[in-house]
């Protein structure tokens, strides 16, 4: 699936409400809190934090999905296309980093 396809997910989603997107600075506050979320999820399972016993459980990837959900109303609201972006920062990591790491034989 291409961050386009959940692009225009996402768009078809909030253009079915009178609201629309929110704020750019709205939406990175979510952001911020969504990839918060993401943290107190690692800190839970892999770090020393452990949940409290009233505490609801929650799913690492439904985090993650909240990220991205998020990052895709920024980009929409925005008019940034994703995968556009994307292919230009596989091509600068390729470029850039591509003797940086040993590679498997
Ligand atoms: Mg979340």
């Amino acid at each position: 699936m291409s961050m386009r396809s959940v692009q225009k997910q996402v768009d078809e989603w909030v253009n079915q409400y009178t609201e629309g997107y929110s704020k750019p600075l709205e939406i990175l506050a979510r952001l911020v809190e969504e990839t918060g979320e993401v943290a107190r999820e690692i800190n839970h399972q892999f770090g020393p934090k452990k949940k409290k016993s009233t505490e609801k459980s929650s799913n690492l990837g439904d985090e993650i999905g909240d990220v991205i959900f998020t990052l895709a109303c920024l980009a929409n609201s925005l008019g940034i296309d994703i995968d556009k972006y994307f292919a230009r920062v596989m091509k600068k990591y390729s470029q850039r980093d591509k003797n940086r790491f040993k590679k498997k034989p």
